[in-house]
């Protein structure tokens, strides 16, 4: 459920786009929300993870608060598109490394349809659509832990969260940033 998937489905939902202009796709842990170099739009947006795994005990956890944030741009031709997975980590090991998630090829293929949507406007300047899918919810038993998930620790994970229902997770993790996106 690595790169290997994300490239090869993006491949697929690229082909919509002008046939002249070649798209890559490639991770990168370092993006930060709201600061997109100059040239780059963003695009965030929010998934379910079939799995985070904790490297330490091996434990894996299923979330439907997983964000995902886009930097993209097209110069010359050329189409790229960074990808920033935001982690989460064990709430059981103490320093539990941040783990990446394993999303399932839907909601991969979901996310990156409404990723092309936002290219087309963003990059070539179409007009929007309305809408976007929704990602197909995954069975989860314990409630979202913001200390344990870097969205939430970013500040833009509740926002974006749909279904997300209370704040009292968010405080005191929210920091101004949010509240001035708001
Ligand atoms: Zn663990
Ligand atoms: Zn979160």
């Amino acid at each position: 459920m690595g790169l290997y998937n994300w490239r090869g489905i993006f491949q697929t939902k690229a082909t919509d786009l002008d046939p002249k202009d070649s798209w890559n796709l490639e991770f990168d842990d370092t993006l930060e929300p709201d600061s997109p170099n100059p040239g780059w739009a963003q695009y965030i947006k929010s998934t379910s993870a079939r799995w985070f795994r904790c490297s330490q005990c091996q434990r894996s956890f299923p979330s439907n608060h997983v964000i995902v944030l886009f930097h993209m741009r097209l110069a010359n031709g050329q189409g790229t598109v960074k990808v920033r997975r935001f982690k989460q980590n064990c709430k059981i090991c103490k320093a539990a490394p941040m783990e990446s998630p394993s999303v399932d090829d839907d909601n991969i293929g979901i996310l990156l349809e409404n990723l092309v949507e936002k290219i087309r406007v963003k990059c070539y300047h179409e007009p929007p659509k309305t809408g976007g899918r929704q990602f197909v919810n995954i069975p989860v038993q314990n409630p979202h832990e913001p200390s344990h998930c870097e969205g939430c620790i970013a500040g833009i994970c509740i926002k974006k969260a749909p279904g997300f229902q209370s704040w009292r997770f968010c405080f005191p993790y929210h920091c101004n940033k949010l509240r001035n996106r708001l």
